[in-house]
């Protein structure tokens, strides 16, 4: 339950090492803006110019949605972790919805909603339609679920993303990792790229359904 985040920067190359920054060296767990990209300079971590997240992908990928020809599409990196001494942790990272107002924020920044880790029970990160995870508070519901029903991973993971996501209209999926090992990556929509690497050298990568 340790956190960190930020939220519309504009300069910090690596918005992630930011996040961390704040969990380590800073007595508040958000920042945004001005602010956000104020404190990456004090710490010195490194800046860019706001044209160096101008890639040509995205750009295809706006001027798409702009010509309202194709649906919006999630762009989202997330990692969840657990290491030899029992601690879980999560990561996320994102540009955000497509062609989404000035401002917005979106789940991934938002502890409980698009992103937790919480020793006692599990580490969560999740994309998709980033609202719906907030209002659904789905990251933390994981956690709760498994705290207050006992249930595993799997099964709290999986009831979230097809049935109570799904049911108040959301689409996404996330993925979740206990402090056992035992993973789960559900996702309600067509597909998520996903992978996995555990201690034992097992390793595997999806994008579909399992068959
Ligand atoms: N969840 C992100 C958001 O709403 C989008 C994504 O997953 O790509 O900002």
């Amino acid at each position: 339950r340790e956190a960190g985040a930020v939220a519309g920067t504009r300069h910090a190359k690596n918005p992630i090492l930011l996040a961390r920054k704040i969990l380590e060296d800073s007595p508040h767990v958000i920042l945004s803006g001005d602010g956000a990209d104020e404190f990456a300079r004090e710490k010195g971590l490194e800046l860019v110019d706001q044209s160096y997240y101008d890639t040509p992908r995205r750009r295809k990928a706006l001027d798409r949605i702009l010509e309202q020809s194709k649906k919006d599409k999630y762009g989202t990196v997330g990692a969840v972790a657990l290491d030899k001494e029992g601690n879980l942790a999560a990561g996320t990272s994102t540009g955000g919805m497509t062609n989404k107002s000035y401002g917005r924020i979106g789940d991934s920044p938002i502890v409980g909603a698009g992103t937790y880790a919480d020793n006692r029970t599990c580490a969560v990160s999740c994309t998709g339609h980033g609202e719906y995870f907030i209002r659904a508070a789905v990251a933390y519901d994981v956690s709760a679920r498994m705290a207050y029903s006992g249930e595993s991973v799997e099964q709290a993971a999986e009831t979230i993303i097809q049935h109570t996501l799904k049911d108040f209209g959301g689409s996404g999926g996330l993925i979740a990792l206990d402090r056992e090992g035992n993973f789960a990556m559900p996702f309600n929509t067509s597909g998520m790229y996903r992978g996995f690497h555990l201690s034992d050298g097992r390793t595997g990568i999806k994008i579909f359904a399992d068959e």
